[in-house]
């Protein structure tokens, strides 16, 4: 016990992204209890290299024992083989046996999981959901979904998680380019930050922002504009809610993103409304409590650290 007492275990976590690596310790709660950040090297060797040196350290200043490594890296990953397939944001990484490696460098077991995924769970865990059915729809320069059933994740066969974001769903309106899984009219297509701010443009706003400011002010000249343009925006929302809710019976909808940061009440609005107008379809659309991601950094360790408790 005494021993214990000066030697607790902690979880290590690390969140890969295209620019930059989050690299964490964490208590038995997914509480990131120290963390750094470095740049993210082309050479996957010799960021994981850096990577076990900030562990170690880490875990010596806190005097805790390392017991084991999370890594929430962007996807596609295969959390199988351990590998990183993403040459978008990841060129240089694919078929770099990450997990194998980490594993010999840090000296502990290593698993694998996308980012959208790790940023559910650290929510569910940090926000004391994890009986909960909990969808995550992260809008940013993507959609990115995710769902946990209560007790694991939702995924495509053993290894992916789904693509919500391509769900197609009924729009007045045809983008001019293809999202690059070969349709139009997919979520990601419509509503992501990328195509919100290019269609506020192409409607003649500066961006998404200045969008939103006319269709609240009461009296903007570009009122009636933004109006027609919200109006298409909350049909296309409530379309992918009314599909992602179908199959999922959510008790809670989270979401994240950088959008959803910066335009929190507007998508809670539309969300507002969606729960209104399928007041009376109980049997098709259970309620779901909305809520807003947490900390993008924190959360997103803790869930990496948490995929060894579940
Ligand atoms: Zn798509």
């Amino acid at each position: 016990m005494d021993r214990y007492k000066k030697n607790p275990l902690c979880l290590g976590a690390l969140d890969i992204g295209g620019t930059k690596i989050s690299i964490g310790i964490a208590d038995e709660r997914g509480r990131i209890i120290a963390s750094e950040k470095i740049k993210t090297e082309k050479d996957p060797e010799a960021a994981m290299k850096t990577a076990a040196e900030y562990l170690k350290n880490m875990s010596e200043l806190r005097s805790c024992k390392l017991e084991a490594v999370g890594v929430s890296c962007a996807g596609p990953v295969d959390t199988v083989t351990g590998k990183v397939n993403n040459p978008y944001t990841l060129p240089g990484w694919e078929e770099y046996p990450l997990t194998e490696r980490l594993s010999e460098l840090s000296g502990v077991a290593v698993k694998l999981e996308n980012d959208a995924n790790c940023a559910l769970l650290g929510e569910v865990q940090l926000s004391g959901l994890r009986k909960n059915r909990v969808l995550m729809i992260s809008i940013g320069t993507g959609i990115g979904c995710a769902f946990w059933d209560g007790r694991s994740f939702y995924r495509t066969g053993k290894k992916y998680h789904p693509e919500l974001g391509h769900v197609l769903i009924g729009t007045n309106r045809t983008p001019s380019e293809k999202c690059y899984c070969g349709h139009y009219n997919c979520v990601e297509n419509l509503l992501s930050g990328t195509a919100l701010h290019k269609r506020a443009q192409d409607a003649g706003f500066r961006d998404f922002g200045d969008l939103t400011e006319a269709y609240f002010s009461a009296f903007h000249r570009q009122k009636p504009a933004a109006e027609l343009f919200i109006r298409d925006i909350k049909a296309e929302f409530h379309s992918a809610l009314w599909n992602y809710s179908l199959v999922f019976h959510p008790d809670n909808i989270v979401l994240g993103g950088g959008m959803a940061f910066a335009y929190y009440s507007f998508f809670e609005d539309i969300c507002r409304d969606f729960l209104e107008s399928v007041a009376d379809r109980e049997d098709f659309i259970p309620p779901f409590k909305l809520s807003c991601a947490g900390d993008g950094e924190a959360t997103a360790l803790a869930g990496a650290a948490m995929l060894w408790r579940i």
